[in-house]
């Protein structure tokens, strides 16, 4: 192997200093250490939804749990909906320059021309005595100040009292929550999420981890146990988090029987509230109140959906020992679509994920549909996608069942495996999209789903835009996100998967990995290192190139030489001639385009005593001849011209036809990390050779992949063009 002529990058090096050092928290292996601990805060919230001004107030209680070693003399309380509100410093709204031409709804965006009422109004803040407690609110954080320091092991409990003004979904960028309203028939679909005050994660990488809340960078929370009773008109139906506690008091007696019947029912929904008993409620218009009680237990969040328009349907699904009941509710403008494939998608999410991580642990998962967006909360998500005129084009709906898909696989990656999204987008959205791509691929195949070759446009993309997978959330740009922080990652673990560790072994890693940080808060270097530990495979390579660069895959395959072995009894004109022509240099200066001018010969010597060294046995001089006479020596050159080094996969294309591949780990390029060259032995004639034949490394230019060279369009050129259309 020869010796690179270009500066060493260290590309194979650990990448122990780019992540944070084991402790006794966290383990070298990537596992939580025998000192990990982890806060807890359990909740009772009230909460009443009052319709006509579109508020929702409440009161709650937050037990807090100081299981950290440390002295805690504030806590740090989550303030999302603040947000939007007036005279902070908004974060969201101020993308991008006025156009010549643009619409309201744009310059809505721009400038909040229509002010709209947001933001918490804290009415009281009380420790367990009823003593009024001191709280500084900075944006979209508040601390509460505690008269004594909370001691490791200490618990304490303190109430809130707050209310908001519950904003319109349409007026403002980003909605994950809000209100819908539906002009036709004055009706509101509410959407209830990040609404009560919560505890701030408190750990032992951030301390407090009481960064704003800037919109793209979602949420860190603490699990806990939640009561939480809420009061909507009467004629609404909820949707929510947890386990519904009294159904005798909010459900008709056959809504009832016929949410027993679906707990029996596996093969199909059964509607709990039909078309027909929606439309009538839409009517209905009470203005009395109905209390809807719910437990959740060990979720890191809690959201509802309120609405007299929500039809709903269930069906029972059986994992391997917990039997979940899956939910969808909609509005009629969902039909009908959404009664015959939102259940469906609920079950097939379950069912994957389950099988690739652990078995859902919640008695319930909700798909509620909205106008647009996708957005999850443990056990209940809120999935955009409608038919127009009761239609729908087979893209709408594959996007539709895919977020569902998507958002349900969100209760695994981050409401289970409770990653720092407010820190690392990518840690939840990376993974659930690699098993929500794999959901969609397993279980409607009919659709696409993301391969290492969609990616492709992205990575072409200008390096002075581009950032690292290793971005925080906020760093990222509106228009890159999805790219960088749910493709990027789901095709890297794809080539883990599929081309460089391999699916059964892959698999049992990343199940690890997710049973390792269950009910935890797992860190990027805690996903790397279990990785590897979990494989007997060094990655450091791959994090350090895919997570932390934005270098691209390009190889070049350079040359290829093609030799065979002089024999003196063969041919030895035609031999002699091409020797001759080796010798005196012709026809090495100017590269062989094609295999047309045929091998040139290679001839072997007699391996001289004097190489054995103290060895006094020899090499079977005539054995190695025998299997190298008549047979096609090629010596590739490839060329690394992205800078990411990878595995590089040999197609060999023979005269005969037939096919066969060679696949070199990405190891070749650890002594020289711009150029290789290898010598493969072939029994029959090549008549092509291709580098990534199938596209498995995402390699941006496949117009130098080949020799001889492709001059007309290659398969890439047409791949783009395909995605153009
Ligand atoms: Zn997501």
């Amino acid at each position: 192997m020869q010796s690179q002529t270009q500066p060493w990058q260290g590309k194979f090096e650990p990448i122990d200093n780019m992540i944070a050092p084991p402790n006794s928290y966290r383990t070298a292996s990537g596992a939580p250490g025998k000192a990990y601990w982890q806060q807890r805060a359990d909740y009772k919230i009230k909460a009443t939804l009052d319709e006509k001004n579109n508020i929702l107030s409440g009161e709650e209680t937050i037990t807090y749990h100081n299981n950290s070693p440390d002295d805690l003399s504030y806590l740090w309380i989550q303030l999302e909906q603040n947000v939007n509100k007036k005279g902070n410093p908004d974060f969201g709204d101020a993308f991008g320059g006025v156009r010549d031409n643009m619409t309201t709804k744009q310059m809505q965006s721009l400038t909040r021309a229509i002010d709209f009422p947001a933001g918490y109004t804290i009415k009281y803040i009380k420790d367990a005595y009823g003593n009024s407690m001191k709280a500084f609110v900075n944006n979209t954080m508040m601390k509460v100040m505690l008269n004594k320091p909370l001691k490791p092991g200490e618990s304490m409990n303190f109430s809130l009292a707050w209310s908001y003004p519950i904003t319109d979904r349409s007026m403002f960028l980003l909605s994950r929550e809000g209100y819908e309203y539906f002009p036709e028939d004055d009706n509101t679909v509410y959407l209830i999420a990040h609404w009560f005050p919560r505890m701030a994660v408190y750990n032992d990488t951030e301390g407090w981890q009481n960064q704003q809340f800037q919109r793209l960078g979602e949420f860190a929370l603490e699990f806990g146990d939640y009561e939480v009773e809420i009061s909507v008109p009467e004629d609404h139906i909820v949707a929510s988090t947890g386990r519904l506690q009294n159904s005798e008091s909010v459900l008709t007696k056959t809504q009832r029987q016929r949410l027993a019947q679906a707990e029996n029912t596996f093969d199909k929904t059964v509607m709990i509230v039909t078309e027909d008993e929606a439309r009538a409620n839409e009517k209905s218009k009470t203005t009395q109140l109905k209390t809807w009680k719910y437990t959740a237990k060990n979720v890191r969040d809690f959201a509802f959906a309120s609405s007299r328009k929500f039809i709903w349907d269930a069906q029972a699904v059986q994992l391997e020992t917990n039997k979940v009941m899956a939910m969808s509710f909609y509005p009629k403008e969902g039909l009908p679509v959404w009664s015959e494939e939102s259940t469906k998608a609920v079950k097939a999410a379950l069912e994957v994920y389950s099988e690739a991580t652990f078995e859902y642990p919640y008695p319930v998962a909700i798909s509620v549909n909205t106008s647009n967006i996708g957005m999850e909360f443990p056990m209940i998500s809120f999935n955009g996608g409608r038919p127009r005129n009761g239609k729908m084009s087979d893209n709408a709906k594959s996007g539709m069942i895919g977020t569902i898909i998507h958002e349900v696989g969100h209760n695994w990656f981050p409401m289970i495996v409770s990653s720092d999204e407010r820190k690392w987008m990518w840690m939840d959205e990376g993974l659930n999209t690699f098993l929500h791509q794999r959901t969609v691929a397993e279980r409607y195949p009919e659709f696409h789903s993301t391969e290492p070759k969609d990616i492709v446009p992205f990575m072409q993309g200008d390096k002075n835009i581009l950032r690292p997978i290793m971005t925080t959330s906020d760093s990222e740009l509106l228009t890159q996100f999805g790219a960088n922080f749910y493709q990027k990652p789901t095709v890297g673990l794809q080539m883990l998967r599929n081309s460089i560790i391999g699916e059964e072994l892959f698999d049992q890693a990343f199940k690890e990995y997710a049973n390792r940080w269950k009910y935890k808060h797992p860190n990027p270097g805690d996903l790397f290192r279990t990785l590897e530990d979990a494989t007997a495979t060094d990655l450091d390579w791959f994090f350090r190139g895919w997570f932390f660069t934005t270098d691209n895959v390009d190889m070049e395959l350079t040359d290829v030489k093609w030799y065979k072995v002089y024999e003196e009894d063969l041919n030895i004109e035609d031999q002699q001639k091409k020797v001759k022509i080796a010798a005196t240099g012709e026809g090495t200066e100017q590269k062989a385009k094609d295999f047309s001018s045929g091998p040139d010969m290679i001839k072997l010597s007699e391996t001289p005593d004097q190489a054995y060294g103290q060895f006094l046995s020899r090499l079977d001089e005539d054995a190695l001849r025998k299997q190298v006479s008549g047979k096609n020596i090629y010596e590739v050159t490839i060329k690394n011209v992205g800078g990411l080094v990878m595995p590089v996969k040999i197609e060999w294309i023979y005269k005969d036809g037939t096919k066969e591949t060679d696949m070199l780990p990405a190891d070749i390029w650890r002594r020289n990390e711009y150029e290789i060259t290898k010598t493969f032995l072939k029994d029959k004639e090549v008549e092509k050779v291709n580098l990534d034949p199938n596209f498995e490394f995402a390699d941006t230019d496949m117009a130098n992949n080949s020799f001889p060279k492709v001059e007309e369009s290659s398969q890439f050129d047409e791949f783009k063009e395909e995605k153009q259309n």
